[in-house]
């Protein structure tokens, strides 16, 4: 059956973007299909997301061309780490420099705003030969047929194509008509994001602080201001877009504790529900889920669009693999090295970060705090935050762990296994503790 395209990308988000970009020179016919405007892709809205980017995928980002499009002043260090539970006096530290967090000259990570990593993407595929944007559509149904896939779309066209990506978001129509389950799960709490000034210095340190009842975080941006984010239940959330901004700075203040002094919001507060999916499976008969659409992290693990360039990174290169052999862009070996590869990566993390996610969530009850108090929770806390600056989401800039089979060991499970980078100890809570 002649085929329109080679690739059908449902999804011109961050990571159906890259794994365009991942494609490039490979002389396939792409086309990426999203309901957004063209305008917004081109020029996506602030939505106040910060993600924190690992050294890989920073690095994966600069060889796509993108990085050098994000301007230097949208860029901010993070140095080091903290993360308190409740009331406890205690505070895991965490820096690339082993356990007493510095090194001259090395970051824990990059905060860039999503916004901005959009756009850049967005600039690399239009100028890409072969990529063709389709804006104001969606991508409702696929079908397999013989050597060929046709994809449905919101306006009535189908366009055939050897392989569809869907990279269409945690709540994926595509991957749930493939038929395809999720373990999907819903919070019911929002992430309340909003940018603030204050007078106390954030000396390039994020603080993460599991409360009861709410997760309070601070991310280090330039010009001496933070990015707040509040896990909160939804009613809570919808009390607190309501308050006009001089309630709702007093009201940060309040429950981060004066930590950095009075807090005033200098920017929009956008809230997202808290849904987290995992994926069955990653792939089907000429169909690949991407993205949030096969691992769709907590938010407050940043690991969502760092797994997902993992994952578009993964893909592409077995797609490459398996044209340079001369074989179908949908041999369904090379979809199952993909899987395999991804799941590797993810799994493990993801389980451990539900866990305690869930756990977080859990409220004020006293099961809940015995279980969080308790050393066995603390210690799974360490070795997952330790595994945040150093394998996948290698945000240090030592090289990845590389593994030589598709099944083997998940970089981000090296570091369990070394030598500690991060610590615990008593912080005292009288003064502000970054
Ligand atoms: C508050 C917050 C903070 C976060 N912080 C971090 C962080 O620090 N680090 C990190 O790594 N991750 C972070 N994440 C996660 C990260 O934002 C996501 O993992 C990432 O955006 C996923 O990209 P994606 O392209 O898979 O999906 P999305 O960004 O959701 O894009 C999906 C695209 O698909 C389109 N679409 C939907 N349905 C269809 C369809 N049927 N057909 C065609 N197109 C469709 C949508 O319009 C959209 O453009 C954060 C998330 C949140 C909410």
């Amino acid at each position: 059956m002649a085929r329109d395209f080679d690739i059908v990308v449902a999804g011109a988000g961050p990571v159906g973007l890259a794994f365009a970009a991942s494609l490039a020179g490979a002389g396939l016919r792409i086309v990426l299909v999203d309901p957004q405007r063209e305008a917004a892709l081109a020029d996506p809205p602030d939505d106040g997301r910060e993600i924190a980017l690992t050294d890989r995928s920073v690095g994966m980002l600069r060889a796509l061309g993108a990085w050098d499009r994000i301007p230097a002043d949208q860029v901010a260090p993070l140095r080091r780490m903290q993360v308190l539970n409740g009331p406890s006096d205690y505070a895991m530290q965490l820096g690339p420099g082993g356990a007493d967090g510095d090194m001259p000259g090395r970051f824990l990570g990059r905060f860039v705003p999503n916004h901005w990593l959009r756009r850049s993407l967005h600039a690399v595929v239009q100028g890409l030969p072969g990529a063709t944007l389709l804006p104001g559509a969606s991508v409702t149904a696929v079908r397999p047929q013989g050597d060929a896939v046709m994809a449905t779309l919101s306006d009535g066209r189908v366009l055939t194509a050897g392989l569809v990506v869907a990279a269409d978001t945690r709540r994926s129509r595509l991957r749930q008509q493939q038929g395809i389950g999720a373990a999907l799960h819903d919070y019911r709490q929002r992430m309340l994001v909003c940018p603030v000034a204050h007078p106390v210095p954030h000396h390039e340190t994020a603080t993460a602080w599991f409360e009861y009842g709410q997760t309070l975080v601070t991310l280090p941006l330039n010009g001496g201001r933070s990015s707040a984010v509040m896990t909160v239940g939804e009613a809570d959330a919808t009390a607190l877009l309501r308050l006009d901004d001089a309630a709702f700075g007093r009201e940060l203040t309040r429950r981060y504790r004066g930590r950095l002094g009075a807090m005033r919001p200098v920017g929009g507060r956008q809230a997202v529900p808290v849904v987290t999916a995992y994926a069955a499976r990653f792939v089907g008969r000429r169909f690949a889920l991407l993205g949030d659409a096969a691992v769709g992290m907590h938010p407050t693990t940043a690991h969502g669009f760092n797994f997902g360039m993992l994952g578009q990174h993964a893909l592409a290169r077995e797609l490459r693999t398996t044209l340079a052999a001369g074989r179908d862009v949908a041999d369904p070996s090379a979809l199952a090295r993909y899987e395999a590869a991804h799941r590797a990566e993810t799994r493990l993390f993801f389980a451990g970060a539900e866990a305690l996610m869930r756990l977080y969530a859990a409220g004020d009850s006293l099961p809940a705090r015995l279980l969080r108090n308790g050393r066995c929770v603390w210690v799974t806390c360490r070795r997952c935050a330790r595994s945040w600056p150093r394998g996948c989401v290698n945000l240090t800039g030592a090289p990845s762990h590389r593994r030589t089979r598709p099944d083997s060991r998940p970089s981000w499970l090296a570091p369990v296994v070394q030598r500690g980078t991060c610590k615990t100890r008593a912080m005292p809570r009288s003064r502000p503790s970054c």
